[in-house]
């Protein structure tokens, strides 16, 4: 499950008014401040018409504003600060063949050694990435709800359970796995209280001025106007995230990241959820960065970013492949957005492009997984009937442990797409 993208519209005014957050510039709340030197590693390393091609059709296929980024037939310009009008100048490379490598920790599937018939995924980095918290931190998240007299369906405790079932597996097929994280505990240091301050400049951005420390309940309809609420939004999606990111880029260093979620739909009071019959899949990658967003300089330096780093042909190729198998292991049809904050890309017709705070920030190879509408009354019922080996009669149909089919899914569709990655 997506966060709700309620606070897009207001992140962009507070940002605005960028000097609550100690600079003076346009960016997203404890977003770092871009160090745009660090772009200087990949002069030449793109051609002028492969970078057009990225730019206008997978990260702004929206359009970008000229005074941001403007394209000349040998350089790209790219606004570096607003108020000195600095731009960082990055030229391209004459022709493919003469182009330089971009740097980078990642490595293709073309470029991996060999795998075995037993072992496919031999020396493959997979950094798996359940998603949410869970545990005790599953209420806060809003990732919680109770339906009769079972035990609570928690996203975050459901994905970590998948992922481990993941690990196994492709451990098993010989990549090498490691955990963003691994237990139902944050991954920041910090927690709600160390985000009152930034809280308070969020909300005063916003034009609330004395805002209430605390809000009545989960369905108080003020919630989002006062310090509690802010708290924890900064606490368990900004800061949560910016450090699963750190532990990515510094750490782990994988080939490629899976991001594992459950989608929902609203689900209203969580001890009295609205259950639904939809149920649905899709995939996510990086691109489709909004207008608005692009006035960020974090957003439009981590997007540069990404795009020279040339991420997006690889983990399309990748979410593709494992969407075909997704979609074959659960038989769920693919999900349409009716929102304007993406694009469908690849060929399967499940993988969309959209800007998420993970898929923009690790820097490499990100397939977002969005299977099952948790509070859909079939999946509900086999979240019930729990992990079993084997297949069972759930809801009148045989069917294998929803877990375990998601696992299917994840690791058939990986095998698929780095055996027969070009060199393999
Ligand atoms: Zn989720």
């Amino acid at each position: 499950m997506i966060f709700r993208p309620a606070l897009r519209p207001l992140l962009f005014f507070l940002a605005l008014c960028g000097s609550a957050f100690g600079a003076d510039r346009l960016s997203n709340p404890l977003a770092d401040a871009p160090d745009w030197k660090t772009l200087e590693k990949f002069q030449r390393t793109i051609t002028h018409d492969e970078f057009e091609r990225l730019l206008r059709d997978v990260y702004c296929p929206k359009g970008i504003r000229e005074e941001l980024i403007r394209v000349d037939s040998d350089a790209a310009c790219i606004l570096t600060d607003r108020d000195a009008q600095r731009w960082f100048v990055l030229r391209f490379a004459k022709s493919e063949k003469s182009r330089k490598a971009p740097p980078r920790f990642w490595r293709s599937g073309s470029k991996l050694p060999r795998g075995t018939k037993t072992k496919p995924l031999l020396g493959l980095r997979i950094a798996l990435d359940p998603g949410h918290i869970g545990g005790e931190w599953a209420k806060i998240e809003e990732r919680w709800f109770q339906t009769g007299d079972v035990a609570p369906i928690e996203e975050g405790e459901m994905t970590l359970r998948v992922a481990k079932m993941v690990a196994e597996r492709l451990t098993a097929l010989g990549a090498k796995v490691s955990f963003v994280r691994d237990r139902t505990e944050p991954v920041t240091p910090y927690r709600p209280a160390d985000f009152k301050e930034t809280a308070r400049a969020v909300l005063k951005a916003n034009g609330v001025e004395n805002p209430p420390e605390e809000f009545a309940g989960r369905d108080d309809p003020s919630r989002e106007q006062t310090i509690g609420w802010q708290s924890e939004l900064l606490f368990y999606r900004t800061s949560e995230i910016r450090e699963r990111a750190r532990r990515v880029n510094n750490k782990l260093r994988p080939d490629v990241v899976l991001c594992l979620h459950f989608n929902a739909e609203a689900w209203g009071d969580e001890r009295n959820p609205t259950l639904t019959d939809k149920n649905h899949l899709h995939l996510l990658v990086n691109g489709s960065y909004l207008p608005d967003e692009l006035e960020h300089d974090d957003d439009r330096f981590e997007m540069l970013h990404r795009l020279l780093s040339r991420t997006y042909d690889e983990e399309l190729k990748v979410a593709d492949t494992a969407a075909t198998a997704m979609a074959k292991a659960t038989g769920l049809p693919p999900y349409q957005y009716t929102t304007d904050n993406v694009i469908k890309v690849g060929t399967s017709g499940y993988v969309y492009a959209r800007n998420l705070v993970a898929t923009r920030l690790y820097r490499c190879p990100v397939v977002y997984f969005e299977p099952y509408v948790m509070n859909s009354v079939e999946v509900v019922a086999r979240i019930k009937a729990g992990d079993y080996e084997g297949t069972q009669v759930v809801n009148g149909i045989e069917r294998r442990s929803i877990y375990r089919e998601y696992a299917d899914g994840v690791v058939e569709g990986l095998v698929e797409y780095y055996k027969t990655a070009p060199s393999r």
